[in-house]
């Protein structure tokens, strides 16, 4: 029996930083003459965060919130012991 839609606990890598700079309009993302440089694929404010992504709740809009690191018991279940 297949399952596809049975819930499982995996990571997820967010892009986690200011509303401006997702959406490419800081100032690391303007060239001199005032464009957006497609060479910048991110900006040094962005980070990435790892979380769960059975355990976070997206809204509606997309965005998440309530948001689990994928740390502690999540990167063990499931896992291999060594
Ligand atoms: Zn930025
Ligand atoms: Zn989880």
């Amino acid at each position: 029996m297949t399952s596809s839609d049975t819930p499982t606990h995996h990571p997820i890598t967010l892009l986690v930083g200011g509303q401006e700079c997702l959406d490419r309009e800081c100032e690391e993302y303007a060239t001199e003459d005032g464009g957006n440089d497609p060479g910048v694929e991110r900006c040094s404010h962005i980070r990435e965060e790892i979380v769960c992504a059975q355990c976070s709740t997206m809204t509606r809009e997309g965005y998440w919130e309530n948001t689990v690191p994928w740390t502690g018991p999540h990167a063990t279940t499931g896992g291999v012991q060594r």
